[in-house]
């Protein structure tokens, strides 16, 4: 018999796997490891080959490999492993509440409810003792939620390995081949401290940063206004963390703020970077020649821009067709590993059950009926694999 997906994903969810953002994994925020303890586990004793990669300390993807008919092509599963974290929610974050139809919960919608059906689809065949018709590895990447380190290290480590990748995302069952990039970049600038009673004798970092944010927020973003794309629109820029200073009576030396940039497909990690160097050079020569600025990329989700006629793209279409008597492509408002997949020239499709706007919310459920619709997809789409 095979099992029942809502209770694999009531365990799920029951086990925290909250991203640390940076810090090291703690009791609160442990990171991907309790949750893939269980699915090492739950891909051993149905025979997969299992291995884990680490990424960070502590951190790590998990890769479950299952032999197929035609061992020359492999078909990417993914999922992300981490959850958002559980400040602020108003129901129990780890106990799961089944009511109505829905399961209540942090990571129920994002990502657990879509690794639980991939699960629970493969399990379908190992326990009818079908096989694969081509070789399968569902693998649980690290840190989707604060930078798609895990998916990069996934690419990096397994070059040219996997002849496409389905990755489940909240997307209703949506099959998502287009969606913009986020990049974010920390610019820095360093000035020259000096006692506040002589402020002309400084350069102080946080009045420079200050116009490189009047810049950036006016014209560049003006600017960006006028490169459109038929679906996604116009790119999108913002600063959204700024620091500096150390005491009120200094002219401070030191400051850094933090940039939001949504990019289109085209636009690369070089042509932004340039554009916002260009800013910082044209801000520098009109100021003090002490000043000093970086820049420096932290967070990289390449845009995804998969063609429905794609082979991956026919084949999630007509599992789609089968499962759901249709087959809707869309657009994502967000970023996914499924970019970084596409970036490094992996054919790649987003396609969940669970609504985006139930993810990262303080009462997160998912709806169980499209759970177990996404079984059935997931399995069509290995079916025709
Ligand atoms: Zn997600």
């Amino acid at each position: 018999m095979s099992l029942d997906v809502v209770h694999l994903l009531a365990e799920l969810v029951a086990c925290p796997s909250t991203n640390p953002r940076g810090a090291p994994p703690s009791a609160e925020y442990p990171g991907e490891a309790p949750l893939l303890r269980i699915l090492e586990l739950f891909f051993k004793t149905r025979g997969a080959r299992v291995i884990q990669e680490e990424v960070f300390p502590g951190r790590c993807n998990l890769l479950a490999t299952f032999d197929g008919v035609d061992r020359s092509r492999t078909l990417l599963l993914n999922a992300h492993a981490d959850n958002v974290p559980q400040d602020g929610m108003t129901i129990p974050p780890f106990t799961p509440d089944i009511r109505d139809g829905k399961l209540y919960g942090r990571g129920a919608t994002d990502p657990k409810g879509g690794m639980a059906a991939m699960l629970a689809a493969l399990d379908r065949f190992l326990a009818a003792g079908r096989p694969f018709p081509c070789r399968v590895c569902f693998a649980a990447t690290c840190n989707e939620e604060c930078g798609a380190d895990g998916a990069q290290a996934l690419m990096r480590l397994h070059p040219g390995e996997f002849v496409a990748a389905v990755v489940a995302e909240p997307t209703d069952l949506e099959i998502v081949h287009l969606h913009k990039g986020a990049l974010r970049f920390t610019i820095g600038a360093s000035g020259v401290a000096v006692h506040s009673s002589l402020p002309e004798r400084g350069v102080s970092a946080i009045r420079a940063l200050c116009e490189v944010t009047a810049r950036i927020e006016g014209p560049y973003r003006d600017s960006l206004l006028l490169r459109t794309h038929p679906q996604l629109g116009a790119p999108r820029v913002s600063v959204g963390v700024f620091h500096g200073g150390s005491q009120v009576n200094v002219v401070p030396d030191h400051a850094e703020l933090q940039v939001d940039r949504r990019t289109l497909p085209g636009e690369t990690v070089d042509s932004v970077q340039r554009e916002l160097e260009e800013i910082l050079v044209a801000v520098q020569r009109d100021a003090d020649p002490r000043l000093a600025f970086s820049c420096r990329l932290s967070e990289n989700y390449p845009p995804l821009d998969e063609s429905p006629d794609s082979g991956i793209g026919r084949l999630v279409a007509e599992a789609a067709r089968r499962v759901l008597g249709q087959a809707r492509f869309a657009v994502a408002p967000f970023g996914t590993d499924g970019g970084v997949f596409s970036s490094h020239g992996l054919p790649s499709l987003i396609i969940g059950p669970g609504s985006i706007r139930q993810a990262h919310t303080k009462d997160e459920f998912i709806d169980l009926a499209q759970v177990r619709q996404a079984v059935d997809l997931y399995e069509t789409i290995l079916t025709l694999a």
